[in-house]
């Protein structure tokens, strides 16, 4: 894998990949436009180098024909244009006429953005399966290929593994900045090293898990994640939110390092009003960490040197239910520590709530960085 500042990219035409799988809305307003900005340093520098530049990226999943409307890169194109101060000019469609007549008649410094990649996959999943006629025709389009998509990285899709085939490539500006940032952490991380874990899908976070507990020195435990931690403890954790098919998975961890909540605030189903408890009660739902648990936490995260975070400490799509996640925010906020959050909604609440700029590293990827932190080889980057 070469990095793009090992490239003579001089007057060529550049085909990204980006990930612009930003939120949107109802309305089609992008909620964060995080990805698009920590985007720009890469597509500046093919500026810098007079490039033609295609930008290719997916957003959302695209299963059938209505999810089009939804999912189409046009307000991302519009955004982009925003946020660079020049034309982006976007063609709807992922191949064909339209799309070469615009690519012949690019000039240098000029940027196109194609279509959501995904819209192939409603022919035969072409993108999502790595089709390499499709992956051929994207890369006759340009020069060189630069995969800055890290959030895509732990999947060979066509768009990013599957062009690589066929063009001299290399790793964006964005790409090195993740991997910077995330190997240290798994490779030597300064001591004490906690691991925060909270949010929901603990299934999908299995191996991550295990290889950061062997990892780190502490693991505090809160969102939906603690109460499957507890169950398995054979805590009651009335009806909050439990993975039952990973609590065998949890009873076979080595607790030792694991620190789990003390209190909880819960409510009843479909209220508002909400209670601060140590034990919950069978009707009962645990939304977030308590005021001791939070002190607690603490106590571990000011004596750390490395935090890695993964998943919002609770439900904290509705505000009630924010505040340990903020909580946690302004503490690390206030520690000489490197500190890396890692993971989609995690990634949200930290911008979010204005703490961006206080941590160490801010990663783009979600399933991404879990899987290099997983000690995986992740195909997008070995191109
Ligand atoms: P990330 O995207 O950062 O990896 P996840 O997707 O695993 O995080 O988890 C985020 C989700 O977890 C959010 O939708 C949040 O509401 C939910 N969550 C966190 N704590 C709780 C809880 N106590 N009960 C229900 N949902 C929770
Ligand atoms: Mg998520």
């Amino acid at each position: 894998m070469k990095r793009i500042d090992e490239v003579n990219l001089r007057n060529k035409t550049v085909i990204i990949r980006v990930d612009y799988n930003v939120p949107i809305n109802d309305k089609l307003e992008i909620t964060d436009d995080n990805r698009i900005k920590e985007s720009l340093k890469t597509i500046n520098y093919c500026l810098d180098n007079n490039c033609k530049i295609i930008l290719l990226s997916h957003l959302g999943k695209v299963k059938k024909e209505e999810d089009k409307l939804k999912y189409s890169l046009k307000p991302v194109s519009e955004r982009l244009s925003l946020l660079l101060d020049k034309q982006v000019t976007f063609v709807p469609e992922t191949r064909g006429n339209l799309v070469k007549e615009t690519v012949l008649k690019m000039q240098p410094g000029d940027i196109v953005m194609l279509e959501n990649t995904r819209f192939e996959d409603l022919n035969d999943k072409k993108e999502s399966s790595c089709d390499l006629e499709l992956a051929k025709y994207w890369a006759s389009l340009g020069d060189i290929f630069i995969n800055d998509a890290f959030g895509t990285c732990h999947r060979a899709h066509a768009s990013n593994v599957g062009i690589s085939k066929y063009l001299p490539s290399c790793l964006g500006f964005l790409v090195l900045k993740e991997l910077d940032n995330l190997l240290p952490i798994i490779n030597n991380p300064e001591r004490p090293f906690t691991v925060i874990l909270g949010g929901a899908k603990l299934s999908d976070k299995l191996k991550t898990v295990e290889n950061l507990i062997k990892k780190a020195d502490y693991i505090l435990v809160g969102g939906a994640m603690a109460y499957t931690f507890l169950k398995a403890n054979n805590e009651e954790v009335g009806k909050s939110l439990v993975d039952e098919d990973s609590l065998e998975f949890v009873k076979s961890l080595d607790k030792e390092k694991i620190i789990l909540p003390i209190d909880h605030i819960v409510s009843l189903e479909n209220k508002e009003e909400t209670r601060v408890v140590d034990k919950i009660s069978p009707n009962e739902i645990g939304l977030d960490i308590g005021p001791k648990t939070r002190e607690l936490f603490k106590s571990f995260l000011e004596k750390s040197k490395t935090i890695f975070w993964n998943g919002p400490m609770g439900y904290y799509e509705n505000p009630i239910y924010q505040e340990g996640t903020k909580y946690l925010c302004e503490v690390i906020s206030k520690l000489d520590v490197t500190s890396v959050v890692g993971g989609g909604d995690s990634a949200s609440c930290v911008i979010n709530m204005g703490y961006k700029d206080k941590f160490t590293h801010v990663s783009t990827g979600g399933g991404a960085s879990l899987e290099l932190l997983e000690g995986k080889e992740l195909p997008g980057i070995n191109i």
